[in-house]
């Protein structure tokens, strides 16, 4: 049986760039803003259910969630419909996506947890612009070892990594911590830190 469970994907690059264009040509779309947005905020929420062990049911929506300690053969049998999964299928279902939060999972909650509530175009642009030029940053030797928007946008690490160093234009001085931050995190990737 193929697996019903389905994430939401990342975003493609192109979105992103078109709206740092039109940001940047004084001519704001706020259908296009509105897209990225709610694409974004779905794979943040993806990204803490999976932290969480936890998926919508496919068939009926109802938030549904495997004991933090589940084993390949444990089973969540949906209380509203009966749709049932075992932990193994789940795993598959995201395992290959970037769905691990890793060492950005505040990134992705504050995003999750901030952005409904902001109203205006320039907040929510920020919004997006400081969540997608994140990196994880490891707990120990607070180095980044990867870009967050890995998690969010197509592509591999490196072509979202250049792709965003060149998406620049919204705040001046995270370009710059973005440019700074990568160069540190390639360093570090090449076992030269
Ligand atoms: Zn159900």
């Amino acid at each position: 049986m193929p697996n019903k469970l389905k994430w939401p994907s990342k975003l493609q690059p192109l979105l992103l760039r078109r709206l740092y264009n039109t940001y940047a040509a004084g001519i704001p779309d706020p259908d296009l803003l509105d897209e990225i947005g709610a694409a974004l905020w779905l794979r943040c929420e993806a990204i803490l259910m999976v932290r969480h062990r936890e998926f919508y049911c496919p068939d009926c929506h109802q938030k549904l969630k495997f004991a933090i300690d589940a084993t390949d053969n444990d089973v969540v049998c949906c209380p509203g419909c009966g749709f049932s999964l075992r932990y193994d299928q789940y795993h598959q279902s995201w395992r290959h996506q970037d769905l691990l939060p890793g060492n950005a999972a505040a990134c992705f909650s504050d995003f999750y947890q901030r952005y409904p509530a902001l109203h205006t175009p320039e907040e929510q642009i920020i919004a997006i612009d400081t969540l997608i030029h994140s990196f994880h940053i490891d707990a120990k030797t607070q180095l980044p070892n990867r870009a967050a928007g890995n998690n969010l946008i197509e592509g591999s690490l490196s072509q979202v990594v250049a792709f965003l160093d060149q998406l620049s234009g919204i705040q001046t001085e995270n370009d710059a911590v973005f440019h700074k931050t990568a160069e540190t995190m390639w360093k570090r990737r090449r076992g030269l830190l």
